[in-house]
């Protein structure tokens, strides 16, 4: 193998540059070739291609976001976008390629590599709702810019006395909700994979009052249900000033945390060993503080469990 190429698809998150820095560089190591792809997929397609040099990638491992640009692609979908992909980088003599991003980008990834291009994938979503790995480049980030919102929200919810509702980011997911909560010490977690119990909720809000607590800080997960109308149920079952806070597309961006960095770095490299040793249709995961290869199809297939014993200690804890 002489020449890869690296692309980010679907939701940019903190930690991308950092893995596409860690790919170019252990390539260019090993002597392989790196092509940048431009905008995911839709670039793949177009063949908006650059070649990377140690130097593309310098002053990148702190910023957010994605220098290489991402997009979601509608062409990717039909058969037909993905043979001009395919016809593409074979004129430009691409024999592998690195994806980075989540579930969708995996699907596109695992189709590409069935029509002939190896493709290694690497998890790069603030979700962390990819099964099969512990951990998605980004999560970490977006969970620590949750918690300086509840810290700063906090403050208003003490002096005021008020209840206040956080939605986080997540899509069908509450793993974001549930770490951010636990981290934050929040009185309730609402998530999509419990039903939700407002009873439950206001019964929290108000034993809490009772043993002398100023604030209630309800922390919602985006997929779970509208959150206007749930902070507007549980203002008029508690009878007390209820407040919601959206905290929206500040979620994504931002410096990745150092967890993120290494994470990233250690991942991009297996990637590119992970293309060396001639392995295909793959995903970099980790497992605990090990970096493995597993199959694509375990992620697609599999649906990420919650940590439900998290869930219950958040639980005790916020009494
Ligand atoms: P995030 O979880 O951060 O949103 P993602 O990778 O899941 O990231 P998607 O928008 O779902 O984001 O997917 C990214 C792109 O991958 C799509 O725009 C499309 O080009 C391609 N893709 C997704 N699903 C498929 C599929 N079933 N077949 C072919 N290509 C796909």
């Amino acid at each position: 193998m002489k020449r890869i190429a690296v692309l980010t698809s679907g939701g940019d998150a903190p930690g991308m540059n950092a893995a596409i820095r860690s790919i170019v560089r252990t390539a260019i190591f090993h002597r392989l070739e790196v092509i940048g792809v431009k905008r995911g997929y839709c670039g793949l397609i177009e063949g908006d291609y650059a070649k990377m040099n140690l130097g593309s990638v310098s002053d990148v491992i702190h910023r957010g976001g994605t220098i290489l640009g991402t997009a979601r692609c509608r062409d990717f979908f039909n058969e037909e976008g993905r043979q001009t992909a395919l016809l593409k980088m074979r004129q430009a003599r691409i024999e592998g390629l690195i994806a980075i991003g989540g579930d969708g980008t995996f699907n596109g990834a695992a189709k590409l590599d069935n029509s002939g291009m190896p493709v290694i994938a690497v998890p790069g979503t603030i979700d962390n709702d990819i099964a099969c790995t512990d951990r998605t480049i980004g999560f970490d980030t977006v969970i620590n810019t949750v918690l300086d919102a509840i810290n700063k929200i906090r403050d208003t919810a003490t002096s005021h006395e008020r209840i206040f509702v956080i939605e986080v980011m997540g899509r069908n997911s509450g793993a974001i909700a549930l770490a951010a909560g636990l981290a934050g010490g929040a009185e309730s977690i609402l998530i999509p994979e419990i039903p939700l119990n407002l009873e439950q909720v206001v019964s929290n809000i108000k034993r809490g009052i009772a043993r002398g607590k100023r604030h209630s800080i309800i922390v919602l997960a985006e997929g779970l249900a509208n959150s206007l109308d749930i902070t507007k149920q549980i203002e008029a079952m508690a009878q007390l000033e209820t407040r919601l806070t959206i905290l929206g597309y500040l979620q994504r961006g931002g410096t990745p945390t150092a967890q993120d960095r290494i994470l990233a770095s250690r991942m991009g490299a297996e990637a590119v060993y992970m293309l060396l040793r001639g392995e295909r249709n793959k995903m970099v995961a980790s497992k605990g503080d090990m970096i493995t290869s597993v199959d694509i199809e375990c992620a697609l297939l599999q649906k990420k469990e919650l940590n439900f014993q998290d869930y219950k200690l958040a639980g005790i804890l916020s009494r």
